[in-house]
């Protein structure tokens, strides 16, 4: 079908919302003021920046003082990855060999500081095993950071069963910070940092169709936190530097999106992924699903994201031939695939190296139609077929 165009690259970053672009757009034109200004114009960009709070601190069933604006999911996890070491006593961080580059290259740079980090390891699916944090926390632990749901192959960590070792370790009165990257779960997934006792949790707009470099960091209040930028003391002198209204605002509206329709959506997406899945391994032998089974029940199985080895295949080629059909998926993670380095999440799940290299990654939003399911299943099989006989 000439000219179309089916986007199942979701995890690497979403199409806005229509209302999330008048948002950005309005802010722009009619709320430009310095939300620090006394006048009206700083005073109704305040607002505007109120009601996005509200709206994000909503969405994640916390309060507004609780909530930081960052420049993205990357700088909310830096800032709660470093600005949580200074004044601590510990100097041990427990993290998973799965995170996002933003947290294993954050605790990169803690470890020149001094820091002692133990990456646990996770099974088949990209699980984490509860017991191996119980076993690896110590007396100078002083962060676990842990995501929620990984964003190459789609596995969902066991939060609650975390949030019950970290809760029988505090028992003794010792402390420790727990960070969450929930930036793939945000809007997918129930995220709530306080009934699971997180202190500091990371979203990010771009994710669940706002704009890009916007992001959030939940900070359970009075957690000492050194913030990564000296300056005005914006964002209760967590994050300086003035506030970027109009994407923030964006933000808000998206954040809406999320309260009101993202647990009602995810057993739409679940369906369609299955359906994905289900096509595409019946369609062409040898394919393999890497990361957690695929069932509803599986509660270790995110909605939208299905990562599939082609074996033989290299995930690149098969990339720009679905391109050239329209289709837009990706060979992993969009920072590791500019990189063109093998997946350290496959890698750790020990998909073998045939695997690896064939893998590619379809990952699928609200926006997602049976269409389009269909038609990138059947795109698929040809393609893969083509691409087998030229080998
Ligand atoms: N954490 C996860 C799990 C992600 O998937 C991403 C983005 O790919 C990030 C963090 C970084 O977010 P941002 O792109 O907003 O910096």
């Amino acid at each position: 079908m000439p000219g179309r165009q089916v986007y199942l690259d979701n995890s690497a970053t979403t199409r806005p919302y229509p209302e999330v672009t008048r948002a950005v757009l309005e802010a722009m034109e009619e709320y430009y003021g310095n939300p620090s200004s006394l006048h009206k114009k700083g005073v109704e960009a305040s607002r505007v920046l109120g009601h996005a709070r509200e709206a994000v601190a909503a969405s994640l069933g916390v309060g507004t003082g609780e909530i930081v604006f960052t420049g993205g999911g990357t700088e909310a996890i830096n800032l709660a990855l470093k600005g949580a070491l200074p004044g601590r006593r510990g100097r041990h961080v427990i993290t998973t060999a799965v995170e996002h580059p933003a947290v294993l290259n954050a605790c990169e740079q803690l470890k020149a500081q001094g820091v002692e980090v133990t990456v646990l390891p996770v099974d088949g699916q990209g699980v984490l095993e509860p017991r191996q944090l119980q076993e690896t926390l110590r007396e100078d632990t002083y962060l676990v950071s842990v995501m929620y749901v990984n964003n190459e192959v789609g596995a969902v960590q066991p939060l609650e069963k975390i949030a019950a070792v970290l809760a029988d370790f505090r028992q003794g009165g010792r402390k420790l910070l727990w960070h969450v990257d929930a930036v793939q779960a945000y809007g997918k997934l129930s995220v709530r940092p306080r009934e699971l006792g997180v202190d500091l949790l990371s979203v990010s707009a771009h994710k669940v169709h706002g704009p890009k470099g916007v992001g959030a960091l939940y900070v359970v209040p009075h957690t000492k936190l050194q913030p990564l930028l000296a300056g005005g003391g914006q964002e209760h002198g967590r994050r300086s530097g003035t506030e970027n209204v109009s994407a923030i605002a964006g933000f808000g509206v998206a954040a809406e999106v999320v309260a009101r329709e993202a647990q009602g959506e995810a057993g739409k997406i679940f369906s369609l992924k299955k359906k994905l899945v289900d096509g595409v391994l019946a369609a062409v032998p040898g394919a393999i699903l890497n990361g957690p089974v695929c069932r509803q029940d599986n509660p270790c199985c995110a909605p939208q994201i299905a990562n599939i080895s082609f074996p033989g295949l290299r995930g690149e080629i098969l990339l720009h031939s679905l391109e050239e059909r329209g289709i837009y998926v990706s060979t992993g993670s969009a920072c590791a695939s500019r990189k063109n380095q093998g997946s350290h999440v496959l890698k750790a799940m020990g998909v073998t190296e045939e695997l690896l290299e064939g893998a590619v990654r379809f990952s699928l939003s609200p926006m997602t139609t049976v269409e389009e399911i269909d038609y990138t299943v059947e795109q698929t099989a040809a393609v893969v077929q083509e691409l087998y006989a030229l080998i």
